[in-house]
Order: structure tokens, then C-alpha cells, then sequence
């Protein structure tokens, strides 16, 4: 970090600045100038206290970080992108892979019915929200457990892992078996203890951007991931708060290339809800290849206009399939392969 100092300090003032410095567990190495002094405070800032708090001191004018504030998940730490086992596929190694499911589990004939569907376009990872975090209390919010016992079936049947959503700790034990990647909603993308308990539970981490979310905060909340022993997160663009109405978030395409530049997670876009809008899909699916995207996350349902929740944003499965086939070129063209799945037998 470097310290600033106001200008015309006096030797008194920096020399106490220095010693600050030393306590909190850094080497100062002080450069006088005619007018300002500043001083280099060298030292791993991932073991000692930030050196943000002497800005406190009246001869400091600021503190300024030199490092990443997020350190485990930077290209500065690991410049490979890390790869994620999830069952039968591997995240963040060049292939290109696609979660589809429905917002929300409604049924089982709803939910099996989207699988099959999905599974046969080329999806290698299934979605569908047993717990829905939504904005209104008299919503939906989701069939709970026994959409965990649907989505075991799904995942029996076609094999593909089942990414479902996490919104409090205490369903982390209820849904571990299940659950091959938890999903951390942009409601809670700040929610920083059930970060830490998810972290603990070992399984990957799918963490949507939140809603206002800087690229900084969204790193930060992975790196509290990281912290507690879990680096197998793929990082989620799904739109942040405008001031645009016609689409329901403003896609964030130069996030997306910030975070795949400025850390070694895999990075995924979540369209359906970045836009709300079935017919902006594939465009804003191309955009996130193009600007160097892992994947995506696609909403699809069997009858989307019935949906419990979301429903001007999912795909019917035909329109899914479409899409899969209408991006390919441009998955080729990155250089990368599309995901396959060895499929199950069907019963
Ligand atoms: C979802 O994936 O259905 C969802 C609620 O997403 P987000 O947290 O991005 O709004
Ligand atoms: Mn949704």
C-alpha cells in the first residue's frame, strides 16, 4: 500500500506515520519529495490489518491499495482459469457448458418434462428453484422440499447435475444431497454468512452478480467464497440496475470481460434475466461468447405463458433448442467446443 502523506509534513509527522506503519506490520520505505512524502508500506495485506485506518491520522491524506482487495480468486494469484468438476463435465476448461431449467420447480410432470427437453437440445446442467427468493411476499416462493425430491428424479433420468438456488443457511443440509451447485441469488450475493456456510459446504458455487453490484463487490463476494475453502465458484453476470426500463436489468457485457480478465473463475451470463425478454436471448447468449463467457444460464419452461414465476423470460423448449444450435458458430469461433453429456439410459 502507499501511504500519502499532506503535503509539508514535518519530519515529526512522518516519522510517527512510520511507526504506525511498523506496528501494523508492514516495512515503511519512505520517498521524500519537495512538497509530499509518500511512504511504501510492504507487507502481505492477506495476514495483516489494512493500513486503511491511518487515514485517520491528521498528517495522512490517503491510503491507497496496491493489491487486488480480492486476492485468492485474481489472475495475480493463479493465472489459469480454475477448473470445476461437476459430475461428468469440467467448468472453466475451454468448453463451452449450458444450465436450462425452469425458474421455478411447479410439478413433477413440469419439471421432468423440461429436462428431457433440454437434455435432448445439448443443456449439460439443470436448473429450477425449489426456494424462490422473490420480490413480493404473496408470490410464489417455490414448492420447497418436495422440489427436491422432483429435481433427484430429473437429474436420475437425464444425468445432469442440478443447479438449484440456496437462500438461507439452515437449507443447505436439506438440499446438499441433491444439489450439485448451489446457486447464490443476486438478493444474496452480500449475504456474507450464508457465503461463508455455502463455502463450507463444499459443493461449487454459482454466484449471480447482485443486484447493485460494482465487478469489485461481485469479486469480493467470491472471494469470501475462496477464503473459507471453497474456489470452486463460476461467477454469474445477470444484469444490474439501471436506469433503462425496456429490458428488466441492463446486461453488463464489459463485466463480463473485466472479471474473466481480472480473475481466474470461470464466468457465466445468465440472458433470461439480465433481460427479461424472450426475443433479446439470443442476441445477448452471442454477446456473452463473444465477450469470453464459460457458458450460460438459460430459463425454460413447457408452457412459459402458465409459468409461476418469470414467465416473459423463459424459453419454450423449442425456442431453447434454436438457441443452442444458433450459437454454436459462435462458441466455434471462440475457440471453444460445446459441452455433451453422456446420456443416461432413458427408462
Ligand atoms: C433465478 O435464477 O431464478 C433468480 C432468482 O435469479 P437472480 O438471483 O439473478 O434474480
Ligand atoms: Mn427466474
Amino acid at each position: 500500500m502507499i501511504v500519502v502523506l499532506k503535503s509539508h509534513s514535518s519530519d515529526r509527522e512522518i516519522k510517527k506515520v512510520e511507526n504506525h506503519v511498523r506496528k501494523l506490520g508492514y516495512q515503511p520505505h519512505t520517498i521524500r519529495g519537495v512538497v509530499r512524502t509518500v511512504i511504501a508500506a510492504v507487507g502481505d495485506e492477506t495476514v495483516k490489518r489494512s493500513l486503511e485506518i491511518l487515514e485517520s491520522l491528521p498528517s495522512v491524506e490517503r491510503v491507497i491499495p496496491i493489491q487486488k482487495r480480492y486476492k485468492l480468486v485474481s489472475r495475480e494469484a493463479q493465472e489459469k482459469t480454475t477448473v470445476i468438476p461437476v459430475g461428468p463435465i469440467e467448468i472453466g476448461s475451454g468448453v463451452f457448458h449450458i444450465i436450462a431449467g425452469p425458474c421455478s420447480v411447479e410439478s413433477r410432470e413440469q419439471m421432468l418434462a423440461t429436462a428431457d427437453a433440454v437434455a435432448a437440445a445439448g443443456a449439460t446442467m439443470l436448473r429450477g428453484g425449489a426456494f424462490k427468493p422473490r420480490t413480493s411476499p404473496y408470490d410464489f416462493q417455490g414448492l420447497g422440499a418436495s422440489a427436491l425430491h422432483i429435481l433427484a428424479e430429473a437429474k436420475e433420468r437425464t444425468g445432469l447435475p442440478i443447479v438449484s438456488e440456496v437462500i438461507r443457511e439452515t437449507d443447505i443440509e436439506l438440499m446438499i444431497d441433491v444439489v450439485d451447485i448451489f446457486q447464490i441469488g443476486a438478493r444474496n450475493a452480500m449475504n456474507y454468512s450464508l457465503l461463508e456456510e455455502v463455502a463450507r459446504s463444499g459443493k461449487p458455487v454459482l454466484l449471480k452478480r447482485g443486484l447493485a453490484s460494482t465487478v469489485e463487490e461481485w469479486l469480493l463476494a467470491a472471494e469470501y467464497l475462496a477464503k473459507n475453502g471453497n474456489h470452486n465458484v463460476i461467477l454469474c453476470e445477470r444484469g444490474i440496475r439501471t436506469y433503462e426500463q425496456a429490458t428488466r436489468n441492463t446486461f453488463d457485457a464489459s463485466a463480463v470481460a473485466l472479471a474473466k480478465l481480472e480473475c481466474n473463475l470461470p464466468v457465466f451470463v445468465d440472458p433470461s434475466h439480465a433481460t427479461g425478454r424472450v426475443d433479446l436471448i439470443p442476441a445477448i447468449s452471442k454477446a456473452a461468447v463473444a465477450a469470453g463467457a464459460d457458458g450460460l444460464m438459460i430459463e425454460v419452461h413447457p408452457h412459459p405463458e402458465s409459468a409461476y414465476s418469470d414467465s416473459s423470460q423463459q424459453l419454450t423448449p423449442r425456442e431453447f433448442s434454436d438457441l443452442v444450435r444458433s450459437i454454436q458458430p459462435f462458441v466455434k469461433a471462440a475457440g471453444m467446443k460445446m459441452g455433451v453429456i453422456q446420456r443416461h439410459k432413458r427408462r
